[in-house]
């Protein structure tokens, strides 16, 4: 069965629930249908292995909702806090929402779509800082403050979200 955790997804209030269709003929992409996010399952695929398939569907779901949503806003803050705008690439790291390398790569868990927009901008904004600075020290908190004033209050809404994130 689905995991309970999988419907508490935050990212959207607007988007409903999941719906799974077992017994559709083919494999299809997920889709959002009148807030409902519809997984079609096929009938071929027995009960054993319903879960696997669902949770691969959802996330291949997020990780090209965040293909498509994530540069848009990196483009954005790399412009607010004044830094080159960085490769992105979107990934399924074991701990963390976000890292990035010095040569101008920012790494995306996948993870981090099914949070508010604002705590997705929040790791966004702290990745990029980390272009300039490295390490948490006093310069770096600084460079995220001028361009983002609220972000203790996101890191503190993460902190208290973030494990209902990761499935
Ligand atoms: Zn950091």
């Amino acid at each position: 069965m689905l995991r309970r955790g999988w419907l508490a997804w935050e990212w959207d209030p607007d988007e409903g629930p999941i719906q799974v269709l077992v017994g559709v003929p083919q494999p299809a992409p997920l889709t959002l249908e009148h807030g409902w996010l519809r997984i079609g399952m096929p009938g071929l695929i027995e009960e054993p292995h319903r879960a696997g398939y669902a949770r691969a569907a959802l996330v291949d779901w997020y990780v090209r909702r965040a293909t498509s949503r994530v540069p848009e806003r990196i483009a954005a803050w790399a412009e607010i806090l004044s830094v080159p705008v960085p490769r992105v690439v979107i990934c399924e790291p074991k701990k963390r929402w976000g890292s990035c390398h010095p040569s101008g790569v920012v790494r995306l868990n996948w993870r981090i779509i099914q949070a508010p927009a604002r705590l997705v901008v929040y790791v966004i904004a702290h990745e990029l800082c980390h272009l300039r600075h490295e390490g948490h020290g006093r310069q770096f908190w600084a460079a995220l403050g001028r361009g983002m004033p609220d972000y203790g209050a996101r890191r503190e809404r993460l902190r208290d979200m973030g494990a209902r994130l990761v499935w």
